[in-house]
């Protein structure tokens, strides 16, 4: 380890092709064909890393093919809650382990 614990590109392809698999759609936008993942709470404000509960779908560097936005780059390392105003049906916010 050198300080950083960055997820090496074989774990993040993993990791994304989990969550892909149970859902595809974007946490910012909403709409389906997610292409990549991102993390709800930030790992840089202390959100877990490699936790798949910390992990959602979202739209990467080839945008959202029903609004065009770029989820992901908008999202940057902002709190979910900043990013998503209009929300969507998903409700994140809760989390799973909310009773
Ligand atoms: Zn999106
Ligand atoms: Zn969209």
């Amino acid at each position: 380890m050198t300080g950083r614990d960055e997820l090496t590109s074989y774990e993040y392809r993993q990791i994304r092709a989990r969550i892909l698999s149970a859902s595809d759609i974007c946490i910012v936008c909403g709409h389906a064909a997610s292409d990549a993942v991102d993390h709800i709470h930030p790992v840089s404000k202390g959100g877990a890393r490699r936790d798949p509960d910390n992990l959602a779908p979202i739209h990467g560097v080839n945008g959202c093919p029903v609004c065009l936005r770029k989820c992901n780059s908008e999202k940057s390392d902002r709190p979910l809650a900043d990013v998503v105003q209009l929300v969507t049906s998903v409700d994140w916010f809760a989390g799973p382990s909310s009773p």
